[in-house]
């Protein structure tokens, strides 16, 4: 019999409708004085509302997170940190917010509430990146892990469509990969599975309708999931082209793991029945990956690695680079199928 090892992070979450304007007394609960309020720019006016409603537990705000979690940015960030006496850090925003605030708890020790308004997923995991000289550093250290979560599903309300539909599909993936994890455990496999159905029946009607209180309130949770699924596993050869593909070629991150996750479930889920048979169940399908092209395409994902204006001389390089680094996968990422996966990625659906 195998031994099994379930090590996924002790998260304390708030969620629901209004759990946003708890944040002072999760703040408190931490006994945090001078809390430093993070977003992007476009989201300043979402951190000036917590300012408001952590009245003078706020020290300040910090509005210039950036996508990758440039090096400089951290600097920026750390010496309003310092300015401010900032004891804490509360980051409201997507994965590339709460990637901030887990690099200030790196460097500074800071601990930090983290309040998403994606489906990414970053909060439930213990993993940190860094970006110099366009290279990405990343490190797994529980110390970067928020205190606090606050999941609430009105802040999802202003998500575009188009933004909903690619990173609800970029949650669903850390799912699919976590249900064939080398380190997967039934407590992953039953968040999984839950998570997969929460946001597969949630996407469409969130695409539609922004502002459906029961759709976004589902299609959270299952990002919850999905992203505690993420922080307890080791993802494979999916994540692992995503992470190349976005690297090495600069494209949006949520919109690539929407666009190829199809094409990688094709190839490891007949090797992999059990998450096949989990899938299955999740999706009311007996074709996965004909489902999550299906699911993409009704949820309005760019068809194909070509419509983000990728250069198909450049999919060799992408394999190249997914090849010299090993992961764990269900099947061994020979060079004909990689490129095979790649290509199907690549071309517009339905060709
Ligand atoms: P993001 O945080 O860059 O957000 C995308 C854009 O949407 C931003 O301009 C943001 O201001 C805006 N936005 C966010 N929420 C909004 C809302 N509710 N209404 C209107 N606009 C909103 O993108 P993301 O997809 O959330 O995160 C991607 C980043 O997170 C990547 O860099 C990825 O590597 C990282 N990530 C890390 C982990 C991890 O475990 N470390 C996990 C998942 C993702």
């Amino acid at each position: 019999m195998t031994v099994l090892v379930h090590d996924g992070p002790p998260m304390r979450v708030v969620f629901g409708a209004g759990a946003v304007d708890r944040v002072a007394e999760e703040v408190e609960r931490l006994g945090l004085r001078r809390v430093l309020v993070l977003s992007t720019p476009r989201q300043g006016a979402l951190a000036e509302r917590v300012v408001a409603l952590l009245g003078e537990r706020a020290a300040g705000t910090f509005d210039g997170a950036r996508m990758h979690v440039p090096v400089a940015t951290v600097a920026a960030a750390e010496s309003v940190a310092a300015e401010v006496g900032a004891d804490g850090c509360l980051a409201i925003g997507g994965g590339s917010t709460i990637g901030l605030a887990k690099a200030l708890s790196l460097r500074l020790g800071l601990p930090s509430v983290a309040v998403p308004t994606t489906y990414a997923g970053s909060e439930m995991t213990p993993v940190w990146g860094l970006t110099e000289d366009g290279r990405k550093t990343t490190g797994r250290d529980p110390v970067v892990l928020p205190r606090s979560v606050l999941y609430d599903p009105t802040l999802t309300y202003a998500l575009p469509a188009a933004v909903s539909g690619p990173s609800g599909l970029n949650a669903l993936a850390h799912a699919v990969e976590a249900l064939y994890a080398p380190d997967g455990t039934p407590v992953v496999g039953a968040m999984a599975e839950r998570g997969v159905r929460d946001l597969a029946s949630a996407l469409p009607l969130v695409v539609a309708d922004g502002t459906d209180p029961e759709a976004r309130s589902l299609a959270l949770e299952g990002a919850w999931l999905c992203g505690a699924c993420l922080g307890a596993t080791t993802m494979g050869l999916h994540h692992k082209l995503c992470h190349v593909l976005g690297g090495m070629l600069d494209l949006p991150h949520a919109e690539t793991h929407a666009i190829v996750l199809p094409h990688v479930a094709a190839y490891n889920l007949p090797a992999a029945p059990r998450a096949d048979a989990a899938l299955r169940r999740a999706l009311d399908t007996a074709d996965v990956p004909a489902a999550l092209a299906g699911l993409a395409a009704q949820v309005g994902v760019p068809d194909g690695l070509q419509a983000l204006g990728v250069d198909r001389a450049d999919l060799a390089r992408v394999a190249d680079e997914v090849l010299a680094a090993p992961y764990a996968n269900p099947r061994p990422p020979v060079r004909a199928y990689l490129e095979a996966i790649l290509e199907a990625a690549w071309r517009s659906r339905g060709h």
